[in-house]
């Protein structure tokens, strides 16, 4: 850890893991062998690059570019790719190690991976966004392959960039072979992968509830967010009869004591993804409370889905969550719950999901999209949402196997842990020093 003093993210997620891992360690000890730990933290393979393109106006700009290639043990690399402005290795390395364990998790054969680009999408035009793409793609295709390394989608990277990005690789690599998954369905993507997060994340919570003899129908649930995974969190909640009282973007919260219907969130999506429009927007055109640069967490509800970004939920909010009675945390994003508020959670027996388990299941259909094209065949809806409803409860099994404490206490985190470092460490083990 001492040779990444600047990495405060990838620190952060180290520490967690190692956290939860190590009275494990201390019980088998054939884990604690070959420097595994060490070799565990440290990528196979960080590349970063420049990244040249000509903006509408002529002007030449410069960003720069990532793949961090962190674990090959259990199949190729997998993990999306992230455009924003806040991009860097510390970020990208987090992403990339918890990737490794939810890969694992998701019981398919996928390496973790991640990469990006502090590039933000956000105000550019689709040609800028295209020409950007095309450029990343000179440099990245070199490391890509569908035995070597498959990135999918993240913030800031939709069906838009992904396709300009695979039609890219098709054209530098003279193959069609499906180096994307996130792909448009015209060009072999899998049906249900866009709702694939949002879904899994709550079939996850319905596992965690079931436990304890509860369902969604009639809780309360904040949501953060109102992206890709938030949007289809929502849409599964109100299937299964619960009450989605909150959304939000990186300015500000949107309260909703009637909650969403089928309508609010059809705007929503149509609003955010179509018009790139804010949350405020949306509360205004609904007549909603909207708490300018607020996030959900201050108000009461029964279950909260932080599905923004990373560290979006603190201590304080945390403290908040419980006084308000909270049964249930699952995480959509990538670490959006801070270590000390996690630690909370946990203290005060509330059901609290990490989201390399209760998130895993868009990787899980990026696995299966892989599976669809090596097949050249496609799935129907109804079989990729059967299959992805299966490996979120088999997600949850094992969490509960490796995180069952002798109260009765399923303390998740360590669940997801063990269960995932199990798997990687195993086939590390099995296929020696490289
Ligand atoms: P999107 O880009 O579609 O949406 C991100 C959302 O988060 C937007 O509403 C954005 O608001 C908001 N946001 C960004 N920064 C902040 C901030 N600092 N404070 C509050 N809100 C913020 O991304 P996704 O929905 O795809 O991803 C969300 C999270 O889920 C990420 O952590 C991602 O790594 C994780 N994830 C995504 C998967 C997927 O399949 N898409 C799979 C597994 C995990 P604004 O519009 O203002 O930027």
């Amino acid at each position: 850890l001492e040779r990444d003093p600047n990495q405060p993210e990838y620190m952060q997620a180290v520490g967690e893991v190692t956290q939860s891992l190590w009275p494990f360690l201390e019980r088998n000890p054939q884990y604690a062998r070959q420097g595994l730990l060490y070799r565990i933290v440290e990528p196979e393979r960080v590349v970063q690059f420049r990244i040249t393109w000509v903006d509408d106006q002529g002007r030449v700009q410069i960003n720069r570019g990532f793949r961090v290639q962190h674990n090959s043990a259990i199949g190729p690399y997998k993990g999306g790719m992230r455009f924003h402005p806040t991009v860097n290795l510390s970020i990208l390395k987090f992403l990339a190690f918890e990737q490794t364990f939810k890969n694992a998790l998701t019981t398919l054969p996928m390496g973790g991976g991640k990469g990006g680009s502090d590039f933000d999408p956000k105000d550019k035009s689709d040609a800028e966004v295209m020409r950007f793409c095309q450029a990343l793609m000179i440099e990245l295709h070199r490391h890509l392959g569908p035995d070597t390394d498959v990135p999918a989608g993240d913030m800031g990277v939709g069906a838009r960039e992904v396709g300009f990005m695979a039609g890219m690789m098709k054209k530098l690599s003279n193959s069609s072979a499906a180096v994307f998954t996130g792909k448009g369905l015209a060009y072999g993507g899998s049906l249900l992968r866009p709702e694939a997060t949002g879904y899994g994340t709550v079939y996850f919570v319905q596992e965690m509830l079931q436990r304890s003899n509860l369902s969604l129908e009639g809780m309360k649930v904040a949501v953060s967010g109102s992206g890709n995974v938030a949007q289809y969190a929502i849409e599964k909640c109100l299937e299964l009869g619960a009450k989605v009282v909150t959304v939000s973007d990186s300015q500000g919260a949107a309260v909703d004591p009637a909650g969403f219907d089928r309508e609010k969130l059809a705007a929503l999506i149509s609003l955010k993804n179509e018009k790139h429009g804010r949350v405020q927007d949306y509360a205004q055109q609904f007549g909603l409370q909207y708490e300018a640069g607020k996030r959900p967490w201050h108000v009461p509800v029964d279950i909260a889905l932080p599905c923004a970004t990373q560290n979006e939920l603190d201590l304080q909010d945390a403290r908040t969550l419980i006084a308000n009675g909270v049964r249930c945390v699952a995480e959509g994003a990538n670490m959006p719950t801070s270590q000390d508020a996690a630690d909370a959670f946990v203290a005060a027996r509330v059901l609290y999901a990490p989201g390399k388990a209760s998130n895993a299941g868009g990787v899980a259909v990026s696995g299966l999209e892989m599976t669809q094209n090596a097949q050249r065949l496609r799935w129907s809806r109804e079989e990729v949402d059967r299959t992805l409803h299966t490996i979120m409860c088999d997600i949850h099994e094992n969490c509960v196997r490796h995180g069952r404490q002798d109260d009765g206490y399923v303390n998740y985190v360590d669940g997801a842990n063990v269960a995932g470092f199990v798997k990687v460490a195993d086939a590390m083990l099995q296929q020696g020093l490289y």
